[in-house]
């Protein structure tokens, strides 16, 4: 099967949708083929802003995960061996693809997770920079030739690809964790099983397609999607030809695979939760601070792990700030993503909008303020309105966990000591964000700032050629960048006799 007309664009939205799903392989990939389930076990895919069933997808068995596993293992040693020239080529056909069928993933992306079509096709460019960006890294992989400082051996280091892997991604960008994961692994010459998340499997399908007819050969990428993730990811860990888990999701999920990963001592990457400030300093250009507000906190619905979760506001700006940023959520557009302007889309599912629900409720309770929103919106679909809360506790649980929805809670400080403290405070250390004015003081706070990744008066950073990672319990090791490839590849010295 091959994937090959993009839907036309001019088509009525029913139809297109129905082309598309037509065309999206429900089956798991495995040594190339397309299959059911060994004993024929499926689950469904739900459309968050309606509540219909988009698909039925196979669900992978143990058995199914152990030949996704088998084929990784058989592919490895004939990819490894792939020169890097064929390897890039391949990902740059597959960022080309991508570019071509924009729009069938955009569209994908907001039937099966809710964001709107615009920002999906946000993430297919972000998401698709990743394959341009490996299939540039893949043939730069150096290693280095020295002598010892002795004298007496030839030193080669060398990169090799560190073997089999298995990829596990989170339903709230579905195709970016994708790609992020896959372009490297492929640059690297790895092979690997890709589970994706269980809300959101249609996406990776499609791709997993897309990169076969880029002519990525069979057995490199398996896709097994599951109702069941331990399923898939126990018998595949517990394989002594594994190499590798990279993982994208929640921190107790990341512990409990780093926990499953020392049986075999599996090289482990974890792109794990967040929980990120974003301060306003009182010699902030405010209207500059709450674009940026609105890009870290409203992207993605607030289902994004870097999402600025607090907003730490000096207090002689809060009043400015908070009328200015209420203003601008007030006026978001909110529904089903396929509408034309529509700018915030549903949560990902009921058990997401009643999470969100409970930390506006514990908030109130403490003796937060709703300034804007703060109800769920009746009717199909799980929707929440955007939500503005000020004088918000330390001790809430909007302020202390990561909220993961459309709620914005105001903190005020009154000094920068203060401000470091807030951001700090907390168990996690993904992204943060500061808005000043003085580029000194915004370097400094950078030095004192315990964060993978932080935005200097901005609020989305996220690039293909940087490292993305956080520090503390947000996880370890980093995608993208020159640092992405080397998640996939460990370091091999042979000490060469100095004749
Ligand atoms: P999740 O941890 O529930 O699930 C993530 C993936 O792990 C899914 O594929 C899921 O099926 C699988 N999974 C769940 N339990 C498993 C188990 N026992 N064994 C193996 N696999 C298992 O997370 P989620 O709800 O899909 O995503 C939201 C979380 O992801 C948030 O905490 C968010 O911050 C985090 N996230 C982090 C990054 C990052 O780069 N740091 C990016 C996106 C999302």
């Amino acid at each position: 099967m091959s994937i090959t007309d993009q839907a036309a664009t001019a088509a009525p939205i029913q139809d297109r949708i129905a082309a598309l799903l037509a065309k999206t392989p429900t089956g798991l990939l495995i040594n190339g083929q397309w299959r059911a389930a060994s004993d024929g076990g499926t689950f469904e895919v739900e459309n968050p802003a309606t509540g219909e069933v988009l698909a039925t997808m196979a669900s992978a068995t143990r058995a199914d995960a152990q030949a996704a596993m088998d084929a990784a293992a058989n592919a490895q040693a004939s990819w490894a061996r792939t020169p890097a020239r064929v390897r890039a080529e391949i990902l740059r056909a597959a960022f080309d693809l991508v570019q071509a069928r924009a729009e069938d993933l955009a569209l994908l992306m907001t039937l099966e997770m809710g964001k709107p079509v615009a920002e999906a096709m946000g993430e297919v460019k972000y998401g698709g920079e990743f394959l341009r960006w490996f299939s540039e890294e893949a043939v730069r992989d150096y290693g280095r030739y020295v002598e010892s400082p002795e004298g007496n051996l030839r030193m080669l280091v060398t990169r090799k690809p560190v073997g089999p892997c298995l990829l596990i991604t989170p339903w709230n960008f579905p195709l970016a964790m994708a790609t992020r994961k896959v372009a490297p692994a492929v640059a690297a010459g790895c092979t690997m099983v890709l589970k994706p998340a269980r809300l959101t499997p249609l996406t990776s399908q499609y791709f997993a397609q897309l990169m076969l007819d880029a002519g990525l050969p069979a057995g490199v990428l398996n896709v097994v999607s599951s109702a069941s993730a331990g399923d898939v990811s126990e018998p595949i860990m517990a394989d002594p030809r594994l190499r590798k888990v990279s993982f994208t999701g929640s921190t107790p999920v990341g512990k409990q695979l780093m926990k499953a990963a020392t049986d075999n001592v599996l090289r482990t990457s974890m792109e794990l939760g967040g929980n990120g400030p974003l301060i306003v300093f009182e010699d902030a250009d405010v209207d500059k601070a709450v674009t940026g507000a609105m890009a870290a906190k409203m992207r993605n619905m607030g289902e994004a792990c870097t999402a600025a979760n607090r907003l730490l506001v000096h207090e002689d700006v809060a009043e400015e700030f908070i009328a200015k940023l209420a203003e601008k959520m007030a006026a978001l557009t909110v529904g089903n993503g396929v509408e034309d302007g529509v700018q915030v889309g549903p949560l990902v599912e009921a058990k997401a909008r009643d999470s969100v629900e409970a930390f506006v409720a514990d908030a109130v309770e403490r003796g937060a303020k709703v300034v804007v929103g703060g109800k769920r919106v009746d009717g199909p679909g799980y929707f929440f309105q955007p939500t503005l809360l000020r004088d918000v506790p330390q001790d809430a649980r909007a302020v202390c966990e990561e909220i993961f929805g459309p709620v914005a809670p105001v903190v005020t400080f009154k000094d920068e000591d203060e401000a470091v403290e807030l951001a700090n405070a907390t168990e996690y250390g993904l992204a943060s964000y500061v808005f000043t004015e003085n580029i000194s003081r915004g370097l400094r706070i950078g030095d004192r700032i315990e964060f993978g990744l932080m935005g200097l008066n901005v609020g989305v950073i996220s690039n293909a050629a940087a490292p993305f990672g956080g520090v503390k319990q947000s996880g370890l090791g980093r995608e993208g960048g020159a640092e992405g490839i080397a998640e996939y590849t460990t370091t091999q010295y042979i000490g060469v006799e100095n004749p």
